[in-house]
């Protein structure tokens, strides 16, 4: 089968970061949807909540105030998943029951004193804040002698399970590097060995050579729909020069993250003229000490929505018990993505 072929019948991609395959079926794009398409109307926004927790002055849990910050701000989460101190303790049965204690330190990082401001409405400069601080913190945890793996994560909306509409992110750094960055590490160091090049920086000159599945670009930075991608709308960010963590931008790369980062979120909340939710997070090199030149820094965004601001992707059936599948192919996806404005459609109204 050739390749044209390729974008109207049943194939499979390989995800050469996790090494899976992803089932790819463009000709479903034609069924009938019976769905609802409804716009949805989007709350009425305030800039302070008395109630939220994450406003400036506001008490948080066990009667800790926040200080009436007026840019940015970071505490250690009140309700962490995990803790500095447990004592080290083990347990295996044959291999079969297995478990470990395992220390972390999670904190939340509010970019804005404002309760209604977004990534996509912020100011260029606010966005840089974050940027900044997310690295100052980046740094400060990796220091820490027994961390192994600092995650920086933002879940924005309740489709994704945000808990609290102030715009936030969290970062959870712990002992152990978890199951993805672990299984990304693997196949980078693999590609690595077997190709003496690193796996995005190869994999970025192909996307840039090709250009059907860019979506925006400046000079540090290119967002892609991933050939793999398995969400409908999902991206990748990759940095064009081979960097290994926040702690490795210069300054015009700080500004250039800012940037692509504000351009992308305007661009997702166009599609759909909704408040798109999605998960999105950081991968980094390792900081457990040893040097890692396989790793390539990336974000990487999955949000949930398909046809609308109300219809959704659901990873059930099939997904969880064999394999992802996606129905718009990633060049589809790119293209609907690429042809928006970057001009927030609230901006004006
Ligand atoms: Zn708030
Ligand atoms: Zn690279
Ligand atoms: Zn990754």
């Amino acid at each position: 089968m050739n390749e044209t072929n390729l974008r109207t019948t049943p194939h499979r991609r390989w995800n050469p970061l996790l090494r899976e395959w992803v089932l790819v079926s463009p000709h479903r794009t034609q069924r009938p949807w019976q769905g609802k398409v409804d716009r949805v109307a989007s709350a009425p926004s305030i800039e302070y909540d008395p109630e939220c927790y994450l406003c400036p002055g506001n008490v948080r849990a066990e009667g800790l105030r926040n200080p009436k910050y007026t840019q940015t701000f970071v505490f250690d989460n009140d309700f962490p998943a995990m803790l500095p101190n447990v004592a080290p303790s083990e347990r295996d049965q044959d291999g079969l029951i297995v478990a470990s204690a395992e220390r972390g330190i999670c904190r939340v990082v509010c970019f804005s004193p404002r309760h209604d401001l977004t990534i996509p409405c912020m100011k260029p400069e606010e966005v840089r804040r974050v940027v900044e601080l997310c690295t100052q913190q980046h740094q400060e945890l990796a220091d820490v002698p027994w961390v192994k793996h600092v995650q920086i994560f933002e879940n924005r909306g309740v489709l994704m399970g945000a808990s609290n509409p102030h715009p936030h992110c969290q970062i959870w750094a712990n002992e152990e590097i978890p199951n993805v960055p672990m299984r990304e590490l693997g196949a980078m160091r693999a590609f690595l060995k077997g190709n003496e090049k690193c796996l995005l920086c190869e994999y970025l000159k192909l996307e840039i050579e090709d250009g059907e599945r860019t979506v925006c670009e400046n000079e540090g930075f290119v967002a892609v729909v991933p050939y793999w991608a398995v969400w409908p709308f999902e991206i990748m960010i990759l940095s064009r020069r081979h960097l290994a963590s926040l702690a490795d931008l210069d300054d015009t790369e700080q500004g250039n993250l800012a940037e692509i980062l504000r351009r992308l979120t305007i661009r997702y909340d166009n599609l759909f003229e909704t408040a798109f939710p999605y998960s999105m997070g950081f991968h980094q090199e390792p900081t457990d000490g040893e040097s890692h030149p396989e790793f390539h820094f990336h974000a990487h965004y999955f949000p949930p929505l398909l046809r609308s601001a109300t219809v959704q992707k659901f990873m059930v059936g099939y997904e969880m018990l064999a394999g992802p599948q996606r129905d718009i192919t990633a060049e589809g996806a790119a293209a609907r993505l690429r042809n928006l404005a970057e001009t927030h459609y609230l901006d004006g109204q």
